[in-house]
């Protein structure tokens, strides 16, 4: 059949296509002019490929008579039916009745509903179940003519005129247009089914003005609104006197989350910002939650950042990788915009619309390699602010925008910035108490800053966006292998900070600095990059059943989160502690709420501010310093918090496990003290039985849980091993934990101290032997000199009590006496850790095989590793950390059977 084509866009365009594809004769394209910047419509565009005759009309008629030379241009081309997929010009009658089947159109809805331009936006505003097309007969009317075609489709709840185009009203149009053309070809008669008038709707063009939300409706209505206007032309309401355009509505079911109130104009209630966008009310009390807000300077923001402060972010210098980045955005944005570009450039002011914003994004991946989504476009409209989140984004940084309340601290050659306050749903906020308490450096007593203390209303706060960020957020529908993304992402940033971490750890908790870097900071990185490689290796079983024919049964289990866990922690190795137990726990999918030790929590709050910057969304990581009787207490009491993973002293473990059980029934896994014997016998390496022993004992000045709290050393060498251990700890230097060559600092805190101080006392007192140290020193800071307390008997304090410090107990057995000695160091409620120095590899075989504890050393000492799983047996606690065990205390089971 011989055709015309008149209309113009994409869909023109594929229509044209089709039609040609399936042997009609395109005779002529009828489109629009050119645009301001001299770019060809598409359907002129493809039409000009082939070589088909395109006319670009201005206008078709002059008072209301049909311009001749147009008139004349299109009867000579012999259509024998004009096709007008999508046309915004008014085509005469004498060019619509002129051919021998006339002419057909394509409309956006079921016919004769939602009759005029807007017809997609107001299928949704009205809330229609169905939506359609129509391919109908032209005639004088307003998309009255009888119809040819309809083909329908079922509206879901959050579609938008975009999703519902794309969907289906462009992919299905296009095949109906080719439908009714081969209706009209092959057919005597094709349908003329004339419409009905009762039924027939005719709603306005929407444009900006009538596009302002009213909010005196219920909420249902109003998310059909801003979903029916959803891009163009966008429904735009007033928040805190800003115009401000919506996008991205949903119905929300759920709970109100926790939030920031903002005052909405011409609404009885004021909106909520939360982690997950906007919450807006009807006037049934009802809620619909918005994602997307263009600004009134025509910036796109997520709408959870809404009345953030400021952030604007500028790029500061670009490595020779980055400018390359930045020249082929260039070329990608003059190819697409045909123009020459400043950093002020507007994408869209330019002239680009929705299938622009596709292109860059692809071809930015294409050439840089660089996956933005589509959102990035909208959000970063400018030219220098989309080159900014494309190099940021390179770089690995999620959001750099990230602003927070800090103090300066100049520290070890460094600018240390230090947050200081609770962080909840990715923001750090004050405790709503205002309460706060001083961390103390313990080298020189000084006031590092004060940190907030969370109390029980902070608790519920954080909790509340954690089970949010768990149930709802972005995290519960990231896959296992993109959360083991951010993981390494957060490893690698904890990576580039090292130093910082390590000064902070140092300054905040006394730990010597190279051992920070090594242990306290290099092994925390590790523990969070052996869990990410967990992530997607965390799967069940398939376990076949007992038939019951004639059908078959099969069951398979999976491995789950359990949901928000509340972590607390110790201040021994503050980050490296945390990190043991979070990295776990987030590798197994569930979300965080964290108490770091009151004294020691900086480390704790600077991990929180890396996650943002790797991209961790919002309530998954929630840190809150405090007081362990309150906030911990609050945690472990609070009904939505599913397990506690504590690492403390046995007291606090039995009344927390106590309160797991009475409360709320929660799981719980213990990490808890230790009394660790150490059993040296004669026929060891004696130098290295010194060099470990030593280590076992002063290591993290001895506030380390598996600290040898109990050497055992064999009478024939005991006196040997006591001189030679007194000469290597005099040459140990105290003093400022920054300085490299020091290798004992300050213990962590002062009430610590003292108990220190008293215990060596009591040891003195019921007969233990000071050979060398138990005093405190005579400077600022609190220092206690490398203790050694010999001739333990078995029923003293000293040799049933942990100390958690530098004070090394020995105590004396017979020759020989495998059976007595292991007797002797299985004598404790606790079962953290044990060693044995022998070269009798049998002997020291049984040992371990008798030893009571859940981590045993031969030849060794104090050597953990990520891989190697870690906890106590007895009153030292259940549950691991580290290594495979670790990752299912996060998880639990769930048996699923089919029949089949
Ligand atoms: P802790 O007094 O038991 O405190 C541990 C954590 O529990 C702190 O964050 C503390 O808060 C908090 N807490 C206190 N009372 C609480 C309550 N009622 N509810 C909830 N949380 C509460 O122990 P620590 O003095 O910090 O640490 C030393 C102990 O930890 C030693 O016994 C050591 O052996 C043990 N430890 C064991 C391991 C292991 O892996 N097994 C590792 C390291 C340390 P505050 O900030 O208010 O104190």
């Amino acid at each position: 059949m011989k055709i015309a084509i008149i209309g113009q866009s994409l869909f023109g365009a594929d229509v044209y296509k089709i039609l040609r594809q399936n042997g009609h004769e395109i005779v002529g394209v009828f489109t629009v002019p050119d645009d301001a910047k001299g770019r060809p419509d598409p359907l002129a565009s493809a039409a000009l490929q082939d070589g088909t005759k395109v006319f670009k009309l201005k206008k078709w008629r002059d008072r209301n008579q049909v311009l001749k030379e147009v008139y004349d241009q299109y009867k000579e081309l012999g259509a024998e039916l004009n096709v007008l997929p999508f046309c915004t010009q008014f085509i005469p009658m004498d060019i619509i009745r002129l051919p021998k089947y006339q002419s057909i159109i394509y409309h956006p809805s079921l016919l004769p509903r939602h009759r005029g331009a807007s017809s997609i936006n107001w299928t949704l505003i009205h809330g229609d179940k169905k939506a359609g097309l129509s391919i109908f007969w032209a005639d004088d009317g307003l998309d009255t003519g009888p119809i040819l075609l309809q083909k329908e489709c079922a509206v879901q709840e959050n579609d938008t005129v975009d999703v519902l185009y794309n969907r289906f009203l462009f992919p299905e149009g296009i095949k109906a247009i080719d439908e009714a053309v081969k209706l009209i070809a092959d057919t005597e008669e094709p349908p003329r089914i004339v419409q009905a008038e009762e039924n027939a709707t005719y709603e306005p063009i929407l444009k900006k003005h009538n596009c302002q939300i009213n909010f005196d409706q219920p909420a249902v209505a109003i998310h059909n609104f801003i979903r029916g206007t959803d891009k163009v032309p966008g429904a735009w309401t007033v928040l805190n006197g800003e115009e401000v355009t919506v996008y991205g509505s949903e119905i929300w079911r759920r709970d109100v989350p926790t939030g920031r109130e903002v005052e909405v104009k011409d609404s009885g209630k004021p909106a909520l910002v939360h982690q997950l966008g906007l919450l807006l009310y009807g006037n049934d009390g009802q809620t619909v939650n918005v994602k997307q807000l263009l600004l009134q300077d025509g910036k796109m923001i997520p709408a959870a950042k809404f009345g953030s402060v400021d952030r604007e972010v500028t790029l500061t210098e670009l490595s020779p990788e980055e400018q390359k980045i930045k020249a082929s955005i260039q070329e990608i944005w003059k190819s697409i915009l045909n123009q020459d570009l400043n950093e002020d450039t507007d994408f869209f002011k330019a002239g680009a619309g929705s299938m622009d914003v596709v292109r860059l994004v692809e071809e930015l991946k294409d050439t840089a390699g660089i996956a933005l989504h589509n959102d990035d476009v909208y959000m970063n409209p400018t030219f220098m602010s989309f080159v900014t989140a494309a190099i940021l984004k390179s770089r690995g940084e999620g959001d750099a925008t990230f602003q927070f309340n800090h103090v300066k601290i100049k520290a070890n050659k460094m600018d240390l910035i230090v947050p200081h306050e609770l962080f909840i749903n990715n923001e750090f906020v004050p405790a709503r108490s205002g309460a706060t308490t001083p961390a103390l450096c313990p080298a020189d007593e000084s006031v590092l800053c004060e940190v907030s203390s969370a109390q029980k209303e902070d608790v519920d706060i954080a909790v509340r966006a954690a089970k949010e960020a768990f149930e709802n957020g972005d995290w519960s529908r990231m896959s296992h292998r993109d959360r083991g993304t951010l993981m390494f992402r957060l490893a690698d940033l904890m990576e580039q900070h090292k130093e910082e971490l390590a000064t902070l750890e140092s300054l905040d908790s006394g730990a010597v600095y190279t051992l920070a870097i090594k242990t306290h900071i290099g092994m925390s990185i590790e523990t969070w990059r052996y869990f990410a490689g967990w992530t997607d290796k965390v799967h069940g079983n398939t376990i076949p059943l007992n038939q019951a024919r004639p059908n078959r049964n099969l069951s398979f289990t999976k491995k789950e989160p359990i949901g928000v866990c509340g972590l607390i922690t110790p201040w021994n190795y503050p980050l490296m502690m945390v990190s043991w137990k979070m990295a776990a726990c987030l590798a197994a999918g569930n979300t965080v709420v964290l108490k770091p030790a009151e004294v020691s929590s900086l480390t704790a709050l600077k991990l929180a501010e890396l996650s943002v910057h790797a991209g961790f969304p919002p309530g998954v990581i929630n840190v809150l310093p405090g007081a362990g009787r309150v906030c911990g207490q609050a945690i472990v009491d609070h009904p939505d918090v599913r397990k506690i993973g504590f690492t403390g002293s046995t007291a606090v473990g039995q009344q927390i496990m106590q309160s797991c059980a009475t409360n709320t029934l929660k799981r719980v896994s213990l990490e808890l003290g230790g009394k660790s014997p150490l059993v040296i016998f004669s026929d060891c390496d004696l130098d290295k039985a010194v060099r470990v022993g030593l280590q076992s004992v002063y290591f993290n000045k001895g506030e380390n849980c598996i600290s040898a709290g109990r050497l055992f050393v064999e009478e024939e060498i005991y006196d040997q091993y006591l001189r030679r251990v007194v000469d290597e700890v005099k040459k140990m230097k105290i003093g400022d934990p920054l300085d490299r060559s020091v290798s004992h600092g300050p213990q962590n805190h002062r009430a610590h101290l003292d108990k220190l101080l008293c215990y060596v006392e009591q040891g003195v007192k019921e007969g233990a032997r000071l050979l060398y140290g138990g005093k405190r020193l005579d400077r600022k800071g609190y220092f206690m000199e490398p203790t050694v307390l010999v001739d333990v008997e078995d029923n003293m304090f000293v040799a049933e009590e942990e100390s958690f410090g530098p004070i090394m107990v020995v105590s004396k057995f017979i020759n020989g006496d495998v059976e007595g000695v292991t007797k002797r160091a299985n004598a404790t409620r606790y079962g953290l850790a044990a060693g044995v120095f022998t070269k009798d590899i049998n002997k020291a075989l049984r040992m371990a095989d008798n030893f009571q504890a859940g981590t045993v050393f031969i030849n060794t000492y104090n050597k953990t590793d990520v891989a190697v799983p870690f906890g106590g047996f007895k009153m030292s606690g259940f549950g691991k950390d580290l290594g495979a065990d670790a990752i299912n205390e996060y998880l639990q089971t769930k048996a699923v059977t089919i029949e089949y």
